[in-house]
């Protein structure tokens, strides 16, 4: 039994986000997606909020949990038993980061592996920060984020746009 953790922010989950659960799921026997509760960070939707955005996306795929931690991921990683991690590699800008933590997480447990799938070429660019900061604008999201998040999105910022 493979099984894997994509952890991150998820504030909001992107269709780049989405893509990678997608793949991702394929190669492993059981994916989590799993939501990091970080509070020194002011995020746009709560931890709670996220969660259950991602698991309105993930639904119907049958190998695909929702959960949140705090605190290492390792630590996480051996309460529930898994021992991959997925991460998406965008432009060379993520990975000295990636690297670093791949690398830290390892030798906090040799058990745990990180494997990094490239982002599609047509999510490239994308971010939850730009989302953000298009909507925060009025910018068109709809190529960003899954359609149902879109009202969403544009409410936090008190937008209203015809859809
Ligand atoms: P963080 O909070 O570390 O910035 P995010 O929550 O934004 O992470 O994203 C979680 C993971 O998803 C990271 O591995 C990140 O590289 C990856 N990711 C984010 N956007 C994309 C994308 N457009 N294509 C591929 N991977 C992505």
């Amino acid at each position: 039994m493979k099984k894997a953790i994509y952890p991150g922010s998820f504030d909001p989950l992107t269709l780049g986000h989405v893509d990678i659960i997608m793949r991702s799921s394929k190669i492993v026997d059981e994916l989590v997606v799993g939501v990091l509760h970080n509070s020194a960070k002011n995020s746009l939707f709560s931890l709670e909020e996220r969660v259950s955005m991602i698991k309105e996306m993930t639904g119907p795929m049958p190998n695909v949990t929702v959960s949140f931690f705090d605190g290492l991921l390792v630590d996480y990683m051996d309460k529930i038993g898994a021992t991959i991690i997925v991460r998406g590699l965008r432009a060379v800008t993520d990975f000295e980061y990636e690297l670093q933590i791949a690398q830290t997480n390892h030798v906090e447990n040799p058990n745990v592996e990180t494997i990094f799938l490239t982002t599609s070429l047509q999510y490239s660019y994308l971010s939850s920060t730009i989302v953000k900061e298009f909507a925060s604008y009025g910018g068109d999201i709809s190529k960003f984020v899954p359609a149902q998040f879109i009202d969403r999105i544009y409410e936090r910022y008190g937008i209203k746009r015809q859809s």
